[in-house]
């Protein structure tokens, strides 16, 4: 018997006399709760294929959370915290295998500031519940992943960037959205610690690698019922001008996607008739839909007024968007991949050079979102799959072209982002988990730390 299994059957033995903590043994279980969305990237699908976690457990509260911990601490058992395990680089897959704690039972909305807005509310909160919960009281969540109805809010703010929102919001790193957290240390003897915005920020986007983060506080924004509104444009020119005239307008805007052509044929039925135009999809207040018609009137654009958002409903058009098209596409053919990206000034120039080299390897979804105060075109390509020589080829591609590349065929924090170690992260992580035992394998900045 291996070392590493008497070690796990400790902790087990350890652990299964808590009230405050189920196991999911099955082998089937053990197997779903180690994988998440990366099948997404052929890349990742082959590097992760045999990972597997050898305990799933399910802490009922924070102090059940401490106690795992403290468990695994002194086993020196690697745990890996999943919200809904919706991500998309195999962020929650047990590169070591160990413990994959689940978050789900940690979901209470702990507190709204009346006069600030301000939310706080446990990691395994769905965002879906959040939101309705937060529109009940005149608020709503201001950025959301087109997954939305089924992420957790933690698994947002460790995993996730932007998505719904971002065209007003920016990005969830952006100073503003993450106002504070409660973490839990992996220890011996764990520590519960409150950590203001400026520390919190280490473990935004950290991929749960530097701290089990126990409470969120969120900044909100006001609740609108948003309008949903989709307009055809005949030329690709004139549909990236329309997207960013509405961007750089006074409207109040939740979502503005651009469609080409060949992709309207591949989303579900429910989405509407392709025509033989690209498609815009946008969110906007019910103050701004004349503005909007005015503005496609002067591109010559047909308009389709869909109607306000049904949010208890199962599909709208926020699922037409982000990866969400890159789901769409490939439920109708596995072959395609995509890529992340930020379009470089100006986007025309970049993307119809790399059209002339791609041709229809490469199909345009663009996401138009607030940068650094700037309404730019953020990328998410579809790209026809062919090797990992050919995909490096075109990554390099669009570097060349300007393009900022958030690279979603590889695992660790840094390399799906900027390319940099951050070192306030590492620092994090020597304070927080001090034997490296969060998600190991995912900082690459811990793994190079001197
Ligand atoms: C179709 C599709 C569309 C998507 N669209 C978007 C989008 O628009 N925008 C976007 O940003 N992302 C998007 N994603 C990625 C993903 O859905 C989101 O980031 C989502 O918010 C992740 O939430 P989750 O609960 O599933 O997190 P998980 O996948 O469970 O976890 C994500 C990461 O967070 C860590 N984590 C979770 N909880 C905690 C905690 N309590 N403490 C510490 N670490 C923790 C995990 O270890 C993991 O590293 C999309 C994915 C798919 C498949």
């Amino acid at each position: 018997m291996s070392l590493v299994s008497d070690t796990i059957k400790s902790l087990r033995r350890t652990l299964l006399v808590d009230e405050g903590l189920e196991f999911l043994e099955d082998p089937s279980d053990l197997r779903r709760l180690s994988r998440d969305c990366f099948d997404y990237s052929p890349v990742l699908q082959d590097q992760l294929a045999g990972c597997c976690a050898d305990l799933v457990v399910r802490p009922r509260d924070v102090a059940a959370v401490e106690r795992l911990a403290a468990a695994c601490s002194r086993h020196q058992v690697p745990l890996t915290v999943r919200g809904a395990g919706t991500g998309n680089y195999g962020q929650c897959v047990p590169l070591e295998g160990g413990v994959v704690m689940l978050t789900a039972e940690l979901q209470t909305i702990r507190n709204l500031d009346p006069i600030s807005g301000v939310v706080t509310v446990e990691p395994g909160c769905a965002m879906r519940d959040l939101d309705q919960w937060l529109r009940r009281h005149g608020r709503q969540l201001r950025l959301l992943p087109s997954t939305w109805r089924s992420a957790s809010i933690g698994g947002f703010v460790s995993g996730g960037s932007g998505g719904i929102g971002s065209i007003r919001w920016g990005f969830l790193r952006d100073p503003g959205h993450l106002l504070g957290l409660e973490v839990v240390t992996m220890e011996n003897r764990p520590q519960r610690l409150t950590l203001p915005a400026h520390q919190a920020e280490a473990l935004n986007h950290a991929y749960g690698t530097n701290g089990i983060i126990t409470a969120l506080q969120l900044a909100t924004a006001p609740a609108v019922d948003w309008h949903q509104l989709a307009i055809d444009c005949k030329t690709w020119d004139d549909a990236v001008a329309l997207m960013l005239a509405c961007g750089r307008s006074a409207i109040s805007l939740h979502l503005v996607t651009l469609l080409e052509q060949p992709l309207l044929q591949h989303l579900p039925k429910w989405s509407g008739p392709a025509g033989a135009g690209h498609r815009l999809l946008l969110l906007v207040s019910p103050d701004g839909v004349s503005s909007v018609q005015r503005l496609a009137d002067a591109h010559a654009a047909e308009l389709r007024d869909l109607g306000p958002e049904d949010l208890n409903g199962g599909n709208g058009l926020r699922e037409l968007t982000w990866n969400h098209t890159t789901l769409h596409l490939r439920s109708a053919d596995p072959s395609w991949t995509y890529l992340q990206m930020l379009l470089p000034q100006p986007e025309l120039v970049a993307m119809a050079r790399l059209r002339q080299r791609w041709g229809d390897a490469l199909l345009w979804h663009l996401e138009a979102v607030r940068q650094q105060g700037s309404v730019r075109l953020a990328a998410l390509p579809l790209v026809r799959w062919s090797d990992p020589q050919r995909l490096e080829q075109l990554m390099n591609d669009c570097r060349d072209a300007g393009a900022v590349l958030f690279n979603p065929h590889v695992l660790t924090v840094e390399d799906g982002g900027l390319g940099v170690v951050d070192a306030d992260q590492v620092a994090a992580k020597q304070r927080f988990d001090p034997a490296g035992l969060l998600n190991p394998g995912k900082l690459r900045g811990w793994a190079e730390r001197s």
